[in-house]
């Protein structure tokens, strides 16, 4: 690589303007005008060496004269910066000054030549279309800015014009010629980038304002990263290999939509998968059912969460909505199963009707039975059970007997010979008291 090349250019903003984001972060934009004059690009070297080529140097040659005829002018036409409108308000500009730009017949007639040569030495390599639009880039950077309405780089236009020509004549493959002739007039009519600050502004702060941050700690934790983030540019483009700069690029609105439709939809996939596996301690018919749940939602989560295609401005609204409804069905899933008793029987009928008066007071038998009756001690348990029962109404009013039948047959008590020991209940122990009275309240 040469020296690095001097550049001298200013800069100017005018109108500018406030832009505010989250009421705190805010940051100035306007039109900016930059001037910068042109400066010279080197040639590669490679197996095409313009210096001992004759066609290069009659193009050289040819190009450098009516260029420098141009910017001197004659008697019909005004030299450089009468030429044309544009040129003219150079003029009285503070910085202009036309010896900066004397060298510009030389200096284009040497781009074209140094592009050609590029092009020769450089086409059949693997790398040839980027190393090629990098070198014109290059080129056309090197023409430098003018300020605002004063017209286009001093001879860019005759750079494009010349290179097209040259490239034409050269013998390359004609697929590979077509796509740098493309490049080129793309290039040329391409327009500058008009970034609509307040609209791209405007649609950024919408968003910002409508996701969830507040969901969890770890988006929260977001927050903050997302408000600084500016949101015009879409990315850096790739490195020029010759001025090392890489190319922004700036977002339109349609492009910020659909940027932020994707970082929300993976935002949101990060918190649920986050969720997803997050350790719960549940017994085994719990973690049965809290697996099919989570398998449910991962299964869900594998289709991207996409908007409605005809809106692109309710798009990501769309989609956060659509993941708010299957996250709440999510998580309602999870606490139905937390909650859920699922060892108890939810059936509401009363399995003995002859016996028991409604289904509660089956259940509160159920209760007693397993918190007062010892192998042991069964015939004062059941006994105490069955007087206490009996008094608070929960029994029929049936006899002694027929209660140690019902015991007999439904739950194998094994008590019809010691009928005796049953009939001698003990109606006052204090400690089945206590823990009759406190049962009996879960079932009033
Ligand atoms: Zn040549
Ligand atoms: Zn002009």
């Amino acid at each position: 690589m040469a020296d690095p090349i001097k550049r001298k250019f200013s800069l100017q903003l005018s109108n500018p303007k406030d832009i505010q984001l989250d009421g705190e972060y805010s940051f100035s934009v306007g039109e900016f005008s930059i001037y910068e004059i042109p400066y010279p690009v080197y040639p590669t070297i490679g197996e095409h060496d313009y210096l001992k080529c004759e066609f290069c140097q009659n193009a050289y040659q040819k190009i450098y004269k009516i260029l420098t005829d141009k910017y001197l002018g004659n008697e019909s036409v005004e030299g450089f910066p009468n030429c044309c409108e544009g040129h003219k308000n150079l003029i009285g500009h503070k910085d202009f000054e036309r010896k900066d730009f004397d060298n510009s017949p030389q200096m284009t007639a040497e781009k074209v030549i140094f592009t050609k040569q590029h092009i020769v030495n450089n086409i059949n390599t693997k790398n040839w279309e980027k190393t090629i639009n990098d070198y014109i880039d290059w080129c056309v950077e090197s023409f430098g800015e003018m300020p605002r309405n004063c017209g286009l780089p001093l001879f860019l236009n005759d750079y494009y014009i010349y290179l097209k020509e040259t490239v034409e004549k050269i013998k390359i493959d004609s697929d590979k010629k077509a796509k740098i002739i493309s490049y080129l007039e793309k290039k040329r009519n391409n327009k500058p980038v008009n970034i609509d600050f307040e609209a791209i502004m405007a649609i950024y702060e919408k968003w910002y304002q409508m996701f969830p941050f507040h969901l969890a700690p770890q988006l929260s934790r977001l927050k903050n990263s997302y408000r600084t983030i500016i949101p015009f540019i879409k990315d850096t483009g790739i490195k020029n290999e010759f001025t090392g700069s890489e190319k922004l690029r700036y977002h339109t609105k349609d492009t910020l939509l659909e940027a932020l439709e994707n970082q929300t939809d993976s935002m949101l996939r990060q918190f649920t998968e986050y969720n997803l596996k997050k350790v719960w301690t549940l017994n085994e018919a719990k973690q049965a059912k809290f697996d099919l749940i989570i398998t449910k939602r991962k299964h869900k989560l594998k289709e991207p969460y996409k908007g409605n295609p005809n809106n692109k401005e309710r798009r990501y609204v769309k989609l956060l909505n659509k993941w708010y409804r299957d996250e709440k069905e999510f998580i309602d899933e999870l606490i139905s199963v937390l909650k859920d008793p699922i060892e108890v029987d939810v059936n509401n009928d009363n399995p003995y009707p002859n016996i028991f008066i409604s289904v509660k007071g089956f259940r509160l038998f159920e209760a007693l039975k397993s918190e007062l009756v010892n192998e042991k001690t069964k015939y004062s348990d059941y006994s105490y059970i069955y007087y206490k029962m009996l008094n608070d109404s929960y029994l029929h009013n049936i006899k002694q007997q027929g209660f140690i039948d019902f015991l007999d047959k439904h739950y194998g008590a094994d008590l019809g010979d010691r009928y005796s020991q049953f009939k001698s209940r003990n109606s006052s122990n204090a400690k089945k008291d206590i823990i009759y009275r406190k049962i009996k309240k879960d079932f009033r």
